[in-house]
């Protein structure tokens, strides 16, 4: 008998390729992974057969669409499409080949745009989205609530975690479509580089964010799925299992853009376009039931901006593109 295998799906992303590297480092040597062209996971047929062929253990769901505000805001129909499908097939095939363990990974814009700060786990469907990423978090709400059914009606042991804003080692740096920190890197970077005067940060500056190093979360993210069943559950509810993943404390993005500019060593000015959007005016989570289960953050943002710059600049050409 083979032994079984931890299924990352996604692993090609920041998140999944950050889990691999966790799991491989407490010396797992029973990782399956699969590329997009190998296995589609919009395809609920081939998802099943993945399952049917391979005797899997654990399944972590990092295999999302995933993009800044410019992104979200244009390809609105991609964000809730590609995400529902992914999680539906994922889990429903977990669920019917007979796997026990699953990790679903969501984000914290699932919780309601003007939520008390710092937003706990209990504020999901308290209020209105964040217009600018709404069809995202719809998809995300609704991967924990299929976790919390497949529990619910069959037994399972499905479980959610909820990042805060991540950054890190193969972030994508795309212009318009990354999020902040690897847009600013990059644009105080080519700036640097060019010998510019100013550099341009979107919206007013104002809004506060929490940034977690994708390392982190991946720490964070093992830490949950090896929890014992009834720690989880103390900690838990069955309709409201998710848990926040965060480092606890937050920043406006115009102390993000100097801390960007200090760590590329950009010396110009910084100016605010403010026909951009600003978002959701703020985003902290609370962390308390993470805390309460055994974990917290290690890697301060200075730290962390080194560490993806030093990423950054060893990179060729293919991330700038
Ligand atoms: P959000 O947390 O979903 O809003 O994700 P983002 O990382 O895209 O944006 C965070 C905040 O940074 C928003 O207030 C943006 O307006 C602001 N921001 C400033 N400059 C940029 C930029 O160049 N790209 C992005 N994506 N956001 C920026």
């Amino acid at each position: 008998m083979t032994e079984p295998l931890i299924f990352v799906a996604g692993h090609r992303g920041m998140v999944g390729a950050a889990i691999v590297r966790r799991l491989r480092a407490l010396g797992h040597d029973n990782i399956i992974t699969r590329s997009r062209q190998e296995l589609n996971l919009l395809d609920q047929q081939a998802v099943s057969r993945f399952f049917a062929e391979h005797r899997i253990e654990q399944v972590y769901v990092a295999a999302a669409k995933v993009g800044g505000i410019h992104a979200n805001n244009t390809y609105p129909a991609d964000f809730i499409y590609e995400n529902l499908m992914v999680e539906a097939n994922l889990v429903h095939a977990a669920h019917t080949h007979g796997v026990q363990k699953l990790l679903f990974l969501g984000s914290s814009c699932i919780y309601p745009r003007l939520a008390e700060q710092p937003m706990r786990e209990d504020a999901l469907l308290t209020g209105t989205l964040e217009p600018t990423n709404e069809p995202y978090a719809v998809a995300k709400i609704a991967g924990i609530k299929l976790c919390e059914s497949y529990n619910r009606q069959h037994g399972r042991d499905y479980r959610s975690v909820m990042p805060t804003n991540l950054y890190g080692p193969g972030d994508n740096f795309h212009p318009e479509n990354s999020h902040v920190i690897p847009a600013l890197m990059r644009r105080f970077h080519e700036a640097k580089e060019r010998g510019d005067a100013e550099v341009v940060v979107w919206g007013s500056g104002t809004p506060r964010r929490e940034f977690l190093h994708v390392d982190d979360m991946a720490a964070a993210s093992v830490h949950v799925m090896d929890l014992a069943p009834d720690v989880y559950q103390a900690n838990t509810r069955p309709m409201c299992s998710h848990i926040n993943v965060g480092c606890g404390a937050d920043v406006t993005i115009r102390e993000l853009a100097e801390t960007v500019a200090r760590v590329v060593g950009f010396e110009g000015q910084v100016v605010f376009d403010a026909t951009k959007p600003d978002g959701a005016p703020r985003k902290l989570l609370d962390v308390s039931r993470l805390s309460a289960m055994g974990w917290n953050a290690g890697i301060t943002l200075e730290q962390g901006l080194r560490d993806t710059y030093d990423w950054y600049r060893a990179q060729g050409a293919e991330v700038r593109s």
